[in-house]
């Protein structure tokens, strides 16, 4: 697992997908800069996103927040007071980490350890396998899903109770290691809060701290009165936003999936207290449906509910998906309650209500919110599609399998050879095309490995030009997935193209 973690990190630089931030510095660390194929490749996710929540619901509008807000915003909020991580280093090697996610990691690991005892009776079984009754019934399941349990139980605890030499005390009895050192010698766990802090104005004494905003939500409650006032919303309704967010994260060692400035897609959605369970319920299928809808594998993602709560959350659920280190958290889906109208009401003075035209009253609505990281979900896409394959001649090809609605490079056009007019006429399609779609012209090496370098790069198709093309005005185009290859007419390619990468 490692090493495909290693492949897909290599393979983001070498393809122009992400380079690391002032790498000529040597870098920055958990910074990252989206490159020529990657800037595509994001925009295309957030637009995939944007559509399906904003184009796609009659009652859901976006709106783009600044990153910077009223520092009373973050009091209101509760991170000024409560956005701390929990704080552990090692003391042989130095090295610092979260205790909730060493805590976390081990838990992966009783999981796993249970699933490859659930695999092993699958095959046993066979047909006759009935999973639900196995992981209740299987004594070595049992344990390990239970004592999972109880340690995150117990960690979440600690945290909530502040009584942090408890889940320092976790660690020392699970016997957890510095994962790279090995060393089990702790310090004690503290608190560290998240946000970065810069100045407003230029004296010193005029000048205002703010925050650089932790999570885009905040930049939606304050608006929720103006969105809906201008836009004549009725409830329920939903705000969408995509937009930077920053964390001063402690551990930031996995690539893009934690990032110290990262982008968030958030939608907040305005219900009537008391029914915000169907609309939690709805969202939460709603959601998960959005990335089986991409492919990857049902199999690659789960729902992890909570059962400790956020103090604003009445329900939460993550949709964990199978990064090349285990499942992880992808996307939040939170049901909010009022706690944060509520709290901008009382730090404001302004009141944030909805008036109700039909019961003729005024409320102060509960909020069920989407939340997905751009980043962690560019990399789920990037390190499911990025496949080894072996072919029928024995021979290997890197073959970047992305859903063809997202992949940066709709085609690529190549001329066969060099002269006879061929690379005019590819030229010719290009401009066609050009006005759709992104397409590329590559006319270097042979074409046997320009194909190579299309699969690696993700492009979905590659159009060849060759001397019958200006005979018949035919082309081949080949399929990246199954390397077939189709004589069409150009006046075909653009339908053809078209009917599988549109949204
Ligand atoms: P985690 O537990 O992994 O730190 P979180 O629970 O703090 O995440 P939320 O505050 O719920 O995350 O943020 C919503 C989404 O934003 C997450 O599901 C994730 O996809 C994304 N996200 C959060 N922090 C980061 C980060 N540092 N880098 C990249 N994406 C992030």
């Amino acid at each position: 697992q490692e090493d495909i973690f290693k492949n897909v990190i290599s393979h983001a630089k070498e393809y122009g997908y992400i380079f690391p931030s002032s790498e000529i510095y040597d870098g920055l660390s958990a910074v990252y800069d989206y490159a020529q194929n990657g800037v595509e490749l994001k925009k295309n996710i957030r637009e995939y996103w944007w559509k399906s929540m904003v184009q796609m619901h009659e009652n859901i509008v976006g709106i783009d927040a600044s990153i910077f807000m009223h520092p009373t915003t973050w009091k209101a909020s509760g991170h000024v007071d409560a956005f701390n991580d929990p704080l552990i280093d090692n003391k042989d090697s130095k090295k610092r980490y979260r205790a909730d996610v060493l805590i976390e990691d081990y838990c992966e690991k009783l999981w796993q350890k249970a699933q490859k005892e659930i695999e092993k009776a699958k095959g046993r079984f066979g047909d006759a396998f009935n999973e639900e009754e196995f992981i209740t019934t299987n004594p070595r399941v049992v344990e390990y899903l239970s004592k999972k349990k109880t340690i995150l139980e117990r960690m979440a605890a600690g945290l909530d109770s502040g009584n942090l030499e408890d889940v320092k005390a976790l660690i020392e009895e699970l016997g957890i290691a510095d994962p790279e050192t090995g060393s089990k010698n702790w310090t004690d766990v503290r608190q560290f809060n998240l946000m970065f802090g810069t100045k407003l104005g230029a004296s010193a004494d005029t000048a205002m701290d703010l925050y650089l905003r932790p999570e885009t939500a905040q930049g939606i409650f304050v608006n929720f009165l103006n969105v809906q006032k201008t836009g004549r919303m009725k409830i329920p309704f939903g705000i969408a936003q995509t937009g930077k967010a920053f964390r001063n994260e402690i551990v930031a060692r996995q690539f893009i999936f934690r990032m110290r400035e990262f982008e968030q897609m958030e939608m907040q959605f305005f219900v009537k207290p008391g029914e915000e369970m169907q609309h939690y319920d709805y969202w939460k299928e709603t959601r998960l449906k959005w990335h089986l809808s991409l492919g990857l594998g049902n199999e690659n993602y789960r729902f992890h509910d909570h059962e400790k709560l956020a103090h604003y959350a009445n329900a939460a659920t993550d949709i964990e998906f199978n990064f090349p280190f285990g499942f992880k958290e992808l996307e939040g889906i939170h049901s909010r309650t009022d706690f944060d109208l509520k709290a901008h009401e009382q730090h404001s003075g302004k009141k944030l209500q909805f008036f109700d035209n039909e019961t003729n009253s005024s409320y102060v609505p509960y909020v069920v919110e989407t939340s997905v990281g751009l980043d962690r979900m560019f990399l789920a896409v990037f390190s499911k599609a990025l496949q080894e394959e072996t072919l029928e001649d024995g021979s290997t090809r890197t073959v970047l399998k992305l859903p063809s609605v997202l992949a940066p490079t709709k085609a690529a056009v190549l001329p066969l050879v060099k002269k006879d007019g061929l690379p005019e006429v590819a030229r010719e399609i290009i401009e066609e095309l050009k006005w759709d779609f992104n397409v590329a012209y590559d006319e270097k090496d042979a074409v046997g490995r320009r194909y190579r370098r299309q699969d690696a790069l993700g492009t979905p198709f590659c159009i060849t030009v060759d001397h019958q093309t200006l005979e018949d005005k035919t082309v081949t185009i080949r399929h990246r997935d199954t390397m077939q290859q189709d004589r069409v007419a150009i006046a075909e390619l653009r339908n053809i193209i078209n009917e599988e990468v549109s949204m």
